[in-house]
């Protein structure tokens, strides 16, 4: 079984900061091997490497293969909408980036309390519906971050969807502000199908602790980490896709491997690492980037936290740590230079209290 699909917001560049540098040599090949092996789904949206991933899009798949090998979805950044012609300009320079006239799949991007209200005013799904039925996209949904209450009031109001798309995986299962397993069953209830985002959490499952590695691999040791989160999303029996952004032919291989559904005892074992992972993991960042754009510091968030992470669980490794903290501190601003606009935390999908941490992060690390 394989539901992957292959997520177009963390591709490979050959400036790592710069996201206009993608490594297009290497993003094509990548792209021939996910078709070559059985894949057919491209996830991308508006805002994706500050703009550059519907462009990538066109060029590494859309001008290099028929269009019946593939179908690619794409997102209207529902939260720039500031009136309804937007909806019809964002649509149209979205045909254009892309070099596509029609979309297998639309939807509005990242709903949360305050953008769901900026999709009512400007009467967002009203218009994704007018698209569909102008046969200029195949099926319509949102992408979504908030609580499994608004989600069913939203659904409730908007039966017109096909597809919710999640945060979805082990560790976020039981999560109270991700409420991954809640918005799951909430979606499966209004008979939705669904699409799954950060199904290894931004890379964090990717690289779990020594304790929560050895909890799986007494159980098969061939497998990666990766590959376990991936299965546990994959085995979700309305999951249609698991998004994975891949950005190295190693990555490719390891999740494009059939994987079969998994069984009580290995859930079990996802649980155990839930648990040894959350105990050592101090902040739940998953490198989305969202907070750092409008950063008037430009201050690098994921990446020092990721850093404070590999410090919490091991102080002993400072050594390492603190040489890639200190150059980072060359080009972007300091931890300590945040001056709390709340800019950042506005927008976290992960509701993480960055203020709070950039400061834990610089009385570690400065
Ligand atoms: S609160 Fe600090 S980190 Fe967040 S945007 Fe403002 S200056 Fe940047
Ligand atoms: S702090 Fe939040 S918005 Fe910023 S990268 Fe991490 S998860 Fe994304």
């Amino acid at each position: 079984m394989n539901k992957m699909g292959f997520g177009f917001l963390r591709l490979p560049k050959l400036g790592p900061q710069d996201d206009t540098s993608i490594d297009y040599e290497l993003l094509n090949r990548m792209v021939d091997a996910f078709l070559e092996a059985g894949g057919s789904y491209f996830d991308t949206a508006y805002t994706y490497l500050s703009g550059e991933s519907e462009s990538a899009l066109r060029k590494s798949l859309v001008e290099r293969h028929p269009r019946s090998s593939y179908r690619v979805a794409t997102k209207l950044p529902s939260w720039k909408v500031k009136c309804e012609e937007d909806n019809e300009r964002y649509f149209k320079e979205q045909q254009e980036r892309c070099g596509l006239d029609y979309f297998d799949v639309y939807l509005l991007h990242w709903l949360n309390a305050k953008n769901y209200e900026i999709a009512e005013k400007y009467h967002e799904f009203a218009f994704m519906s007018r698209l569909k039925a102008e046969g200029k996209v195949g099926a319509i949904g949102f992408s979504y971050h908030d609580s499994a209450e608004l989600l069913h009031e939203i659904l409730t109001k908007h039966p017109e969807v096909d597809y919710v798309q999640l945060q979805l995986n082990y560790l976020d299962w039981d999560s109270p502000s991700v409420q991954a397993q809640l918005c799951y069953e909430t979606a499966v209830k209004h008979g939705k199908k669904v699409l799954v985002m950060e199904p290894v959490k931004g890379g964090t499952l990717a690289e779990i602790p020594a304790e929560a590695a050895a909890a799986f691999a007494e159980l098969d040791p061939t497998l990666t980490p990766a590959q376990w989160a991936l299965r546990f999303a994959q085995s979700l029996p309305e999951v249609e896709i698991v998004l994975s952004g891949m950005n190295s032919m190693e990555q490719m291989a390891e999740n494009m491997q059939d994987v079969p559904l998994m069984n009580e005892q290995e859930l079990a074992a996802c649980g155990k690492a839930r648990e040894i992972i959350r105990s050592q993991t101090a902040i739940p960042c998953t490198a989305c980037g969202y907070c750092a754009g409008n950063c008037p510091k430009k201050i690098a968030i994921p990446q020092y936290f990721k850093l404070y992470n590999e410090y919490a669980r091991n102080h002993n490794d400072d050594w390492k740590i603190q040489p890639v903290y200190d150059a980072l501190c060359k080009t972007y601003g300091k931890a300590s230079d945040c001056i709390g606009c709340l800019q950042c935390e506005r927008n976290c999908p992960q509701k993480i209290q960055i203020t709070h941490w950039l400061k834990e992060t610089a009385k570690a690390l400065e």
